[in-house]
């Protein structure tokens, strides 16, 4: 039986955090001069345990969740990461299993992953030039180490894989059809991110958003698109492929389309706080309650109790009753 919100929206999705930290420091997500030598990231104390990571999830998935992605901060950097997956992979109704990462271990841990039962993965990866590469990871990581991480989790079967592209003006725009022309054929996908206003520490303005029409427009121009129908409804990336049969596309224009209507997603964070939208101030904290000997049924009317009454539709509303707020960062509770 689904739960609904107040938006008629049932809980599908579940991302669930599994650190705060990361090794990289992108400029849009964990810049520097924020998340620095003294920034408080969370003592390992306060992170949920894979036991209790598992136990919400046995109670999220009959109240309807089919997916799950683990996500960060960095998920590869959380030890034994593979311990969790594979016990997340028992859970009965769970469909679908994945993870995204900036590729940075996967050359290491793309065979265990798999052996642990992930099914598919999502790979970050905004250039394939080292100078804006290093600039936006800030950290200099070279692109051909997460390249080699894409192949690994290739060759390990992590398939489909899923190649996000989160677009800057003036900063990694002119690399979209070069990113195309290398992911053309490959097989994998090449998903484009509008970049988002997410946090407070990004800098974010509109200026710096490449919409969605000039991204197809430009690959347009060189490789005729169609669009592909959803495959579901809800599904965030609107999908096109390339007429010549090299393969598909995706957009997530969340700022120029924003897709809340169909918004099914909830975040858990890793000290165990249920956001219901990636934008939210406040999440809600299932931690205390699994610490202090909550039974399932009173975590499963909490959970409930949480997505009953959601009426978020921040994107929707973005820019009109939204600028000023103190959101939350999205290193903390995930993409
Ligand atoms: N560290 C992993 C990674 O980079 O793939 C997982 C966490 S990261 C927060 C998840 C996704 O969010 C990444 O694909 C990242 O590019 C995207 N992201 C982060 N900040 C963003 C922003 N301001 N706008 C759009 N996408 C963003
Ligand atoms: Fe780390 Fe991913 Fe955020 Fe980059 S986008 S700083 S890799 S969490
Ligand atoms: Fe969902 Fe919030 Fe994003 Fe809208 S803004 S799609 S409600 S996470």
């Amino acid at each position: 039986m689904s739960l609904i919100d107040s938006l008629g929206r049932p809980l599908r999705d579940l991302r669930i955090s599994v650190t705060d930290r990361c090794n990289f420091r992108c400029t849009y997500c964990m810049p520097k001069e924020i998340f620095g030598r003294d920034f408080p990231f969370l003592p390992r104390a306060e992170l949920l345990s894979f036991e209790e990571i598992v136990r919400l999830a046995r109670i999220f998935v009959p109240q309807g969740v089919e997916k799950i992605r683990l996500t960060g901060g960095e998920p590869l950097l959380r030890r034994d990461i593979e311990h969790l997956i594979a016990m997340l992979a028992t859970i009965p109704g769970l469909h679908d299993l994945t993870l995204t990462t900036n590729g940075s271990l996967l050359p290491r841990k793309a065979e265990a992953l798999k052996a642990a039962g992930l099914q598919r993965i999502t790979v970050s990866l905004d250039s394939l030039d080292d100078a804006i590469f290093s600039s936006m990871n800030d950290v200099s990581f070279p692109v051909h180490k997460v390249l080699e991480g894409i192949d690994a989790a290739d060759r390990a079967g992590l398939h489909p894989i899923k190649i996000n592209m989160v677009v800057k003006r003036g900063v990694n725009d002119h690399q979209i059809i070069d990113m195309a022309r290398h992911f053309r054929g490959s097989g994998h996908t090449l998903r484009f991110i509008e970049f988002m206003d997410v946090g407070n520490s990004n800098g974010w303005r509109l200026e710096h958003v490449v919409s969605a029409d000039e991204i197809t427009q430009a690959l347009n121009a060189l490789w005729p698109l169609e669009p592909v129908a959803p495959r579901y409804s809800g599904e965030v990336a609107q999908r096109f492929r390339y007429v010549d049969g090299q393969g598909e596309i995706g957009i997530i224009a969340s700022v120029t389309r924003s897709f809340c209507g169909g918004c099914t997603r909830a975040r858990l964070s890793a000290d165990g706080k249920l956001y219901t939208c990636l934008f939210a101030q406040k999440g809600h904290d299932f931690r205390e309650a699994l610490r202090r000997g909550a039974t399932d049924a009173e975590i499963e009317e909490i959970v409930r109790s949480v997505w009953r009454p959601r009426a978020d539709r921040y994107s929707d509303l973005r820019g009109q009753e939204t600028t000023g707020l103190g959101k939350v960062e999205m290193s903390y509770i995930g993409g």
